[in-house]
């Protein structure tokens, strides 16, 4: 693990959507599918991004463009040095071949899955998107289900009514999701019911990434060291899970 920023020069960069680009780097550590490493852009912040693609000792972050660290890092070029430090996290447990398992992405939150869809062979992969130009790695994972809210391509309807309806035809043992809070909670629920294990990547606003200042506090689980991947039993015992979030500026507000 690297415990101070790394500078690290871009090596390639991917338009994978209008809004969505991937920096690949070098990169030589240990890495789980699901941890993430922290991203430093000097004078400007720092923060926390997963590997979505590791291929020999080349990594590569899928960032979509929100707001001014996103901007200014969609802004490189080739050639063009980040500060890297990490990985931190625990990422998702890979389950045997014998396991049925489906993994579900919705929106930027494919990023954290694809490289745990890489390692877990035979699992339903199932991607959701607002609309086709917004879904992602298409070519790279071909048996892929994918799903629109507005019908554009593949299901008309979310990743959760999807997942409905196969639950219903398959015997999931298994279920990783990783997207929008609500859909995860979601995915939660359905699994509750139906009694299926599951693994939900959570999302907080993380400062330092290793468990000090406790900015990514959810129900006494920080995000950055304890997750940011969860199991159904973990997310019982947090009932901010779907529900509450802590601001950059320190204030709890309502998801
Ligand atoms: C464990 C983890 C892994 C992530 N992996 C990815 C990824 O692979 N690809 C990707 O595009 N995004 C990822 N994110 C989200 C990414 O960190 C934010 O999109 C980014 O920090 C936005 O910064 P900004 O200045 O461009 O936007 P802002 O306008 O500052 O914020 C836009 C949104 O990003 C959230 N955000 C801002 N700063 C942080 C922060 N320090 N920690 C967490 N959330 C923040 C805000 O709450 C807001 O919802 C991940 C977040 C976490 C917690």
């Amino acid at each position: 693990m690297i415990e101070q920023p790394q500078m690290v020069k871009i090596c390639n960069i991917k338009d994978e959507t209008p809004n969505v680009k991937t920096f690949f780097f070098e990169f030589t550590g240990h890495y789980d599918p699901g941890q993430f490493i922290m991203v430093w852009i000097p004078l400007n912040d720092e923060k926390p991004f997963t590997l979505s693609y590791i291929n020999g000792n080349i990594a590569g972050i899928t960032v979509l463009r929100r707001g001014d660290f996103t901007k200014t890092l969609h802004a490189k070029k080739i050639g063009d040095q980040i500060g890297i430090r990490g990985p931190y996290g625990k990422g998702y447990g890979l389950s045997e071949k014998s396991v049925t398992t489906c993994i579900v992405g919705g929106g930027i939150g494919m990023a954290s899955i694809a490289c745990l869809a890489d390692r877990q062979e035979n699992a339903t992969f199932i991607q959701g998107a607002r609309t086709v130009t917004e879904l992602l790695f298409r070519h790279r994972f071909k048996e892929m289900k994918l799903c629109t809210d507005d019908g554009s391509l593949g299901y008309k309807g979310t990743t959760v009514d999807l997942l409905r309806e196969l639950i219903g035809k398959h015997n999931y043992q298994k279920i990783y999701a990783c997207g929008p809070e609500k859909m995860l909670h979601k995915i939660f629920e359905l699994c509750s019911e139906h009694h299926i294990d599951c693994e939900v990547s959570v999302e907080r606003y993380i400062k330092c990434g290793f468990g000090i200042c406790g900015q990514c506090d959810c129900s006494g689980q920080r995000i950055c060291i304890d997750g940011p991947v969860f199991n159904k039993e973990d997310l019982r015992n947090m009932p901010d899970f779907g529900k509450t979030a802590i601001t950059k500026s320190g204030s709890r507000v309502s998801l």
